[in-house]
């Protein structure tokens, strides 16, 4: 790859210092997975021998699909945020076929393989990740950001087990009330499935639907088809298993979130406060997760 025509680097105080990338300032370690445009590899910055995961993007692929605007927003956006419990993007650069986004690496991968693999949560898991992505949304919000397209494929899992929120492709900036229909159905609130205007309580909407998937394993509104997931979710069908046993504290929040009126859903404060995350949630964001 010759060397980067661009330099894009993070101006916040915290990141290292402005510079040129390219290829060559990295060593190209294992594949770490495959998304929709392009391949994700763990990486080693030769200098600082700073380990990060490069995110090789086809130029051709975005273009195909008229893409590079959303890329290019989705970039800004997650350049501009520093959280613990965001995956940083410390920069990128680009030749003439592909785009490379140096981002943090997350070491224990995606939280839905955990998932997958256990079935469902522990209460205290459950609730420490729950608490996690409430702070990195308190954050997001005040920054003016509605990510909108929160689900287990799109947080990670560092190498404490500190949960990251990644992929901010259809994140939005904004301070009014938007009106695209985007996502993934299990996890839109009502207005959102409505395709009415929505604002930033879809993200603690999805945070309801999340908490019950961490603890009974499935989100509370599958079906067989969309149409019927579409169903349940307009008529808030919610319905709680007898097994996995899960508390009536939790069962509490999940009701308080799972809320048509998207004014009466329980605020990002509140959901902190709530008696099953100060119970629950380990307030370091790792719970000792093995
Ligand atoms: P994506 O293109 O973002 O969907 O990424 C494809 C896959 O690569 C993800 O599902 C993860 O398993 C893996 N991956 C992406 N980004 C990272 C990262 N920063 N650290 C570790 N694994 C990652």
């Amino acid at each position: 790859m010759s060397r980067s025509e661009s330099t894009h680097n993070h101006n916040e105080q915290s990141s290292p210092p402005l510079r040129k990338w390219s290829m060559d300032d990295f060593e190209i370690g294992k594949p770490l997975g495959k998304g929709k445009f392009g391949r994700v590899y763990l990486a080693r910055e030769i200098k600082s021998k700073y380990i990060v995961a490069l995110k090789v993007i086809f130029k051709q692929q975005i273009e195909k699909y008229r893409l590079s605007h959303q890329l290019k927003r989705e970039m800004e956006i997650q350049m501009s945020l520093n959280h613990p419990n965001v995956l940083r993007l410390y920069g990128w650069f680009h030749d003439d076929e592909r785009i490379c986004l140096i981002l943090e690496y997350a070491h224990r991968g995606e939280l839905y393989r955990e998932l997958r693999k256990t079935g469902h949560l522990s209460e205290k898991k459950a609730a420490t990740y729950i608490a996690s992505l409430t702070q990195a949304l308190a954050y997001c919000h005040q920054k003016d950001v509605i990510h909108r397209d929160i689900k287990p494929e799109n947080l990670l899992l560092d190498h404490e087990g500190r949960l990251k929120i990644a992929d901010f492709g259809w994140s939005v900036q904004s301070k009014s009330k938007r009106n695209t229909m985007c996502g993934t159905l299990d996890y839109l609130a009502p207005e959102m499935v409505e395709n009415r205007a929505h604002d930033y309580a879809v993200d603690n909407w999805t945070l309801g639907v999340l908490c019950y998937e961490f603890l009974y394993g499935n989100p509370p509104f599958e079906a067989e088809t969309q149409k019927d997931t579409f169903r349940r979710i307009m008529k808030i069908d919610l319905m709680f298993p007898s097994l996995p046993s899960v508390s009536r504290e939790a069962k509490d929040l999940i009701s308080r979130l799972l809320v048509r009126d998207s004014s009466k859903r329980l605020s990002l404060q509140k959901i902190i406060e709530h008696p099953w995350i100060v119970k629950n949630a380990d307030p370091g964001g790792t719970c000792s997760v093995k």
